[in-house]
C-alpha cells in the first residue's frame, strides 16, 4: 500500500506575512493522518516557515534545487543550502521552470540529483503541452522526460523520488485532467516505471498536478495510480488545501 502525499506549490505568491500566517493555518488545521503533507514555498520564505512547521506534521519544500552543488552560479540556491533549513522535498522540472527558465531535461535531471545527494525527495514534474497532447505525443514526451533522469541517475534513485503528472494545460488554467485522463497516464507512467523495476513502481508516489481543487481532488484521488497531488492555486487557502488534502 502506497502513502499518499499532498504538496502545495506556493510559486511566486505572497509576503512574509501572508506565507507565515497560511503556514501557521494549514498547521492548525491538520488532523491525524495516513498521508503526508507538504509546501514548497519561495526560497526567501524558507527560514522563516522552516521554524513554524518544526516538530508538525507539515513537511517543507523548495520549488527548485541548483543542478551544481556550489561555486560561481550566481542567482541559484544549492541542495545543501536547502537541507540547512529542513527542506525534505524540492520540485524538480515543473513546466514553469521548463517552459520560462530554459531548465531542460538534461538540467532537471542534474537537479534530481543535486537533491538526493542531500536526502532531499525530489518531486520529478513531467506533463505534456495541449499541442503534443493534440498530436499524439503525451507518452513520448514523458518517455525523454524520465529517460532523462533515469540515464543520469538509475532506476534505484526513483525508490526516493517522487513523480509529478501535471499536464501542462491544466496548470493554473482552471482545466482539470478528467479523472480517467489522469489516471491513464499516470498507469502508463508506472508501467514505465515497472518495465525497468517492478518493486519501485509498485512503490513509487506518482502525484496529479494541474488544477487539482477541493470539489475535484476526491474523484482524483480515488484513482488506482495517483496517489495524491501536486496543488498549485488552491494550496495558497488553507482552507482549500486542507479540503484537498482531507479528500484523500
Ligand atoms: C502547479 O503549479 O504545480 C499546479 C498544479 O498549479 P495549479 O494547481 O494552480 O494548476
Amino acid at each position: 500500500m502506497r502513502r499518499s502525499l499532498v504538496v502545495g506549490n506556493w510559486k511566486m505568491n505572497g509576503t512574509l506575512a501572508s506565507a507565515e500566517l497560511l503556514a501557521k493555518g494549514i498547521i492548525a488545521g491538520l488532523a491525524s493522518s495516513d498521508a503526508d503533507i507538504a509546501v514548497c514555498v519561495p526560497y526567501i520564505y524558507l527560514p522563516s516557515v522552516s521554524k513554524i512547521v518544526k516538530d508538525t506534521a507539515l513537511a517543507l519544500g523548495s520549488q527548485n534545487v541548483a543542478d551544481k552543488s556550489s561555486g560561481a552560479y550566481t542567482g541559484e540556491i544549492s541542495a545543501t543550502m536547502l537541507k540547512e533549513f529542513n527542506c525534505q522535498y524540492a520540485l524538480v522540472g515543473h513546466s514553469e521552470r521548463r517552459s520560462y527558465y530554459g531548465d531542460t531535461n538534461e538540467s532537471v535531471a542534474a537537479r534530481f540529483c543535486q537533491a538526493q545527494e542531500q536526502n532531499i525527495t525530489p518531486v520529478l514534474c513531467v506533463g505534456e503541452t495541449l499541442e503534443q497532447r493534440e498530436q499524439d505525443q503525451t507518452f513520448q514526451v514523458i518517455n525523454e522526460q524520465l529517460d532523462a533522469v533515469i540515464d543520469l541517475a538509475g532506476i534505484a534513485a526513483f525508490k526516493t523520488a517522487v513523480i509529478a503528472y501535471e499536464p501542462v494545460w491544466a496548470i493554473g488554467t482552471g482545466k482539470t485532467a478528467s479523472d480517467e485522463q489522469a489516471q491513464e497516464v499516470h498507469h502508463y507512467i508506472r508501467q514505465y516505471i515497472a518495465a525497468k523495476d517492478q518493486s519501485i513502481a509498485d512503490k513509487i508516489q506518482i502525484l496529479y498536478g494541474g488544477s487539482a481543487k477541493p470539489d475535484n481532488a476526491k474523484g482524483l484521488f480515488a484513482m488506482p495510480d495517483i496517489d495524491g497531488g501536486l496543488i498549485g492555486g488552491a494550496s495558497l487557502d488553507a482552507e482549500s488545501f486542507l479540503k484537498i488534502f482531507q479528500s484523500i
